[in-house]
């Protein structure tokens, strides 16, 4: 697996089977089932931590596909299918003149994997621009079409993370605005200060401009992890309640912070930070010396040396600021999570 893993743990499977298309999905089910072995759908593997070897059967997910749906000049409804790479499919939207994936630039990983944490950049999410997904449900055995609201989406969840082992996303369709277009309207979402502040002076012309200011400022801030292997933000920002931020925020008054439904968001880097972690590392994993949030493999730690090293983070933040961190990554096989987290997932079976 371990190419299969942008953390590049040399972990292994019993089985490894691509798929191309809906047919080949059901044959390696049966293929899963007629042995009693559990499986799991992966695409780029960059949002996965192998904790162990895996005993059943991987399905690596191929389906390719891009399909314009209906084009009424000012919108256009678009598929792509789940095996797609995210940011090729985002730059073909680009080259069409459509609006509403640039701040999603550059996001490691498949189209199909994209619905499962409700991937989000720079202010955005895809739910903002998602119109459904086809499924392969497993209980039922048979093709769905979910909406977006059926999807169920919320801050790095969905449904298919709730569900774990149910759903097999097919394809996704989107409805994008033709930026410029006569009659249409497209503001595009500068909230994001670092994105606010370039674009001050020179406001963007088209959803190009932007997304080259977003893969500039990514570049610059993300290790790329064909170079040091990641898997990006390793712990999502936790909410806190009112009255905990207001006793935080009394003692450190620079935190940073945003307004969330229930409570106060914090940044999680921010707190990592204070305890010193950035650019701690020892001898197989360690945290990235410009970005606290990001784990990193220095060769050959296994996906227990990064949990490890996770529960050490969680520890440390949760003594000091009371703050439980829950991990962003799924993680497939092991025994132990830190925090309470809905990131470990259950093989389909
Ligand atoms: C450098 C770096 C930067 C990143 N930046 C961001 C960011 O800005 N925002 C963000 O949200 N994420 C970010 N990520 C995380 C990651 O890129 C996304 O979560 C991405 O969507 C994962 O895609 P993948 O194909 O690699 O999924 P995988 O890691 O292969 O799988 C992730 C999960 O999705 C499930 N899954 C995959 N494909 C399917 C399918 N077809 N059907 C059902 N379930 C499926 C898997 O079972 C697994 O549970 C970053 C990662 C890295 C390495």
């Amino acid at each position: 697996m371990l190419k299969l893993n942008t953390l590049a743990v040399d972990a292994s499977a019993r089985y490894v089977i691509a798929i191309t298309s809906v047919e080949e999905l059901e044959s390696a089910l049966t293929f899963a089932r007629t042995r009693g072995l559990e499986w799991f759908v992966i695409g780029a593997g960059s949002n996965l931590i192998l904790a162990s070897d895996f005993s059943g059967l991987i399905i690596h997910n191929q389906i390719s596909g891009r399909e314009i749906l209906s084009d009424n000049g000012a919108s256009v409804v678009l598929k792509a299918g789940a095996g797609e790479v995210w940011h090729d499919w985002v730059r073909y939207t680009l080259r069409q003149g459509l609006a509403g994936l640039e701040n999603l630039s550059l996001i490691p990983g498949t189209v199909g994997a994209a619905p499962v944490q409700n991937i989000g950049a720079y202010g955005e999410e895809i739910a903002n621009s998602l119109l459904s997904v086809q499924v392969y449900d497993c209980d039922r055995s048979e093709v769905r079409t979910l909406s977006a609201a059926e999807c169920e989406f919320a801050y790095r969840d969905s449904l298919f993370k709730q569900q774990a082992g149910r759903f097999v996303i097919l394809s996704v369709t989107f409805k994008l605005c033709r930026y410029g277009a006569p009659g249409g309207h497209y503001d595009f979402n500068l909230s994001y200060q670092p994105l606010a502040d370039l674009t001050a002076k020179t406001p963007p012309n088209s959803p190009q401009d932007v997304s080259d200011i977003v893969c500039a400022i990514r570049r610059e801030k993300l290790p790329d992890p064909q170079q040091i292997p990641n898997v990006g933000s390793f712990f999502k920002n936790p909410v806190i309640d009112v009255s905990h931020f207001e006793r935080l925020h009394h003692e450190y008054p620079s935190m940073p912070h945003y307004p969330a439904q229930k409570g106060v968001k914090v940044a999680a880097g921010w707190l990592i930070d204070q305890l010193g972690w950035k650019g701690y590392r020892n001898a197989l994993v360690g945290i990235h010396e410009q970005q606290a949030l990001v784990l990193i493999n220095h060769g050959g730690g296994r996906g227990a040396d990064i949990l490890a090293l996770a529960q050490q983070v969680a520890d440390s933040v949760f003594k000091q600021f009371e703050i439980q961190l829950e991990i962003e990554p799924v993680v497939l096989g092991g025994s132990s999570v830190p925090g309470h987290s809905s990131s470990r997932f259950e093989p389909g079976r």
